[in-house]
């Protein structure tokens, strides 16, 4: 009986021994587990952390280093449907509104509203014979006249960030009635786009007179209303835009220039940067 006890208490002995050594094994086991899992977990965290950052920068950099393409949209306040549509493609095109068009204060409120820039498209003389707006700038006009012109411009054109000629070959290419202009001009906080309607335009040495910021158009988007060409303007503005950081292009509200800008707009390539005109002013040098 004694001998059956001694063997008893002897297995209940061992099979103590043995459930500490499993548990002491599962525990190194778990030990081993936790380590595991924290070097893969850490592994795992930095994969993240890098594939973030890689992601990040991808994000960035591409529009750091973009080429800008501006747009400018003139003529408006007389083609309501068009302009609407025009308006509707970006709110990075900027409008440049005629002063004297039935409905430039509609236009102007409406593009704003949209988040478009607002320009004044400021009538100046062509050389040639055509339709002329109303307060048409002449070279042969005294400073008050020009002055009073450009303040009821101001005041009829709500928004406006900046002002560009429409037409004006005859009265840019004269250099005392350009300083006229930006002299009157000096008086308000507006930058000037040169739509460079004549090759010996005065109004950037003007500008300089006054300290008035200017940019001046690279490409005319629209001479000719046909989609091939627009498009062939398009990849003029955009191969100058690669060249040299940025390119300014100047279009009207036709169907044509609609149609093509809904498509291109759509596809822009990654390494262009649809733009403000006025985000490519430097700030105001104070005299
Ligand atoms: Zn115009």
């Amino acid at each position: 009986m004694k001998i059956i006890n001694l063997k008893l208490s002897n297995l209940k002995l061992s099979n103590l021994k043995l459930s500490n050594l499993n548990q002491n094994n599962q525990k190194q086991h778990n030990l081993k587990k936790g380590n595991l899992y924290n070097i893969f977990s850490k592994i795992f965290n930095l994969h993240i952390a890098k594939t973030l950052i890689f992601c990040l920068l991808f994000i960035i950099i591409p529009k750091t280093w973009a080429a800008k393409l501006a747009i400018v949209i003139d003529d408006f306040g007389y083609r309501q449907h068009n302009e609407e549509q025009i308006i509707a493609l970006s709110p990075n095109i900027t409008i440049a509104v005629l002063p004297h068009a039935p409905n430039a204060v509609k236009m102007a409120n409406l593009a704003h509203n949209h988040g478009n820039d607002i320009l004044i498209h400021l009538p100046m003389a062509p050389i040639s014979r055509q339709p002329l707006e109303v307060n048409t700038l002449f070279p042969w006009m005294s400073e008050d006249q020009i002055d009073k012109i450009i303040s009821e411009a101001v005041e009829r054109v709500p928004y406006a960030v900046g002002v560009n000629n429409h037409m004006g070959s005859l009265m840019t290419a004269d250099l005392t009635a350009m300083s006229y202009v930006m002299k009157a001009l000096s008086r308000y906080d507006l930058f000037f786009l040169d739509s460079k309607t004549v090759g010996g335009t005065k109004a950037k040495q003007a500008a300089e007179m006054y300290h008035i910021p200017l940019v001046t158009r690279d490409v005319f988007l629209d001479n000719l209303q046909i989609e091939s060409e627009i498009n062939h303007q398009f990849d003029l503005a955009i191969n100058l835009a690669r060249k040299k950081g940025y390119a300014i292009a100047i279009g009207h509200p036709h169907s044509a220039t609609i149609q093509t800008l809904k498509k291109r707009l759509a596809n822009l390539p990654d390494d262009i940067e649809l733009i403000k005109v006025q985000q490519l002013i430097q700030p105001k040098v104070e005299q």
